[in-house]
């Protein structure tokens, strides 16, 4: 039963009158209102008439130590109640977002020592670029401006991360910066017919080198992408294909952007993903969600030793590196993040990934008989299924069969939320799932 005494009536009226929902069908929405998630509890939330179901998408891919950490809402309250918040402009600082920065250098890989607080994502992700082209500037390449990012990249909704996103049905009707170029994703499932995963991989890298000559090094600033493709399919690249492109970026002096908002702080096993699943070191990573499993919002860029020297290079009398946010390493969100990582350790949760994951993977893919099961992929605690009208032809469904709705509809009334994203459902658990917990899912998925 839920706690409080919530009058689910009269927030549905309130909620219909005048919250604007983000990433909302209105369609759904005036017909059906919005479903009043009230409580949680560890791999659990509940709505408010009571109603519990396993959470299947940690929250939106973040809380990923789980829900009701009173250790963590201790924390923030103690930091809350001492120090609720003071500017990070001009030379002030704070406790928590000055430890969490030296833990963050600690976790990561060996040459990002430094690092720029954004609140979330998509401030995380327009930071970067803003901080790219300031340093082009400082280096005096002013041409190098141009981003190269991928179809189907989700990087955010700020209008510079709307534009490096490259997913056609976020920006309907939306406008875009003219300073990205998109180039293919990666997409193993529906590469062309007949070619080996180390052709697509060489398909994919000479798309890079022509764009690249195409546009000229001297106006590309940076790539981008995310270790696995989130919301845009959970799409795993070909067996190389980053540590080639970070090669690639790396010859041409384009710097390498990696987006780990999702995959970072363990739901691929490791803090990061980008040097130890991946082998790449990237110039630049950005982290979101996980960092504090979504109990106060937060976002942090970290910056390679050879960026932050240019970026902390004083610029002269009066000049100033004038970017930031008013919430740039805000204290109460940075001792959420401090007591998240410090669970993390202690509780072994990368290392539940690494037992569990493959677990889930295994189990998921026992649902590929379905008739309507055309691929399930992804990796670990990130893993997607993909629903089309013929295995064979991988032709979709029409999207009025809404069958990623319907899926993930079915699921919630036996008690699992997993998110539909088009004809795909999105299963990226908090990380503490166990293996009964999978196969309770499963069962439930396969039913
Ligand atoms: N980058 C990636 C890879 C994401 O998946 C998301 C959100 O889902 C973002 C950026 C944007 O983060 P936020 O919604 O916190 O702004």
């Amino acid at each position: 039963q839920a706690q409080a005494s919530y009058d689910a009536q009269d927030l549905w009226q309130k909620d219909r009158n005048h919250f604007v929902h983000p990433f909302t069908d209105f369609s759904v929405f005036h017909e059906n209102g919005c479903d009043l998630i009230t409580d949680s509890d560890g791999i659990y939330v509940e709505d408010a008439h009571g109603n519990r179901f396993i959470d299947g998408i940690a929250g939106l891919w973040c809380v990923n130590v789980g829900h009701g950490r009173a250790e963590i809402g201790q924390a923030m309250a103690e930091q809350a109640t001492r120090m609720a918040y003071f500017s990070t402009f001009n030379n002030l600082s704070n406790a928590p977002a000055t430890e969490l920065a030296a833990k963050l250098a600690e976790l990561a890989p060996a040459h990002l020592n430094h690092v720029f607080y954004s609140c979330g994502g998509s401030t995380a992700n327009d930071a970067t670029i803003r901080l790219v082209h300031y340093y082009f500037n400082r280096l005096g390449k002013p041409s190098k401006k141009r981003i190269l990012s991928r179809t189907n990249a989700y990087h955010g909704t700020t209008y510079m991360a709307a534009s490096l996103t490259g997913i056609a049905s976020n920006n309907w009707q939306f406008d875009t910066l003219d300073l990205v170029t998109h180039l293919s994703e990666a997409n193993c499932y529906r590469r062309p017919e007949g070619m080996s995963e180390a052709e697509y991989c060489d398909h994919l890298t000479d798309e890079l080198e022509q764009t690249i000559d195409r546009l000229g090094a001297d106006n590309i600033a940076a790539f981008i992408a995310e270790p696995i493709m989130g919301a845009g399919g959970v799409l795993v690249a070909p067996q190389g294909y980053h540590s080639r492109v970070q090669a690639i970026c790396r010859a041409n002096d384009i710097l390498f952007i990696a987006d780990e908002v999702v995959t970072g702080f363990g739901r691929l096993g490791h803090f990061f993903a980008s040097e130890a699943v991946f082998e790449t070191q990237p110039d630049i990573i950005n982290v979101a969600k996980g960092l504090s499993s979504g109990y106060a919002p937060l976002g942090a860029t970290l910056i390679s030793d050879a960026l932050y020297e240019v970026l902390s290079t004083p610029q002269g009398p009066g000049g100033v590196l004038s970017t930031g946010f008013t919430y740039s390493g805000h204290p109460v969100s940075c001792a959420a993040a401090l007591k998240n990582i410090e669970i993390i350790e202690r509780e072994g949760i990368c290392e539940n990934v690494l037992d569990v994951g493959p677990y889930l993977e295994s189990q998921l893919k026992t649902l590929a008989s379905h008739e309507t099961v055309g691929d399930i992929r992804g990796s670990h605690f990130m893993m997607a299924i993909e629903n089309v009208a013929d295995k064979t032809t991988k032709e979709l469904l029409p999207v009025e069969a809404r069958v990623g709705d319907r899926v993930a509809a079915e699921a919630q009334k036996r008690g699992l939320i997993i998110r539909p994203v088009g004809h795909l459902n999105i299963i990226s658990p908090p990380l503490i799932w166990t293996r009964q917990v999978v196969d309770e899912v499963v069962a439930i998925l396969d039913d």
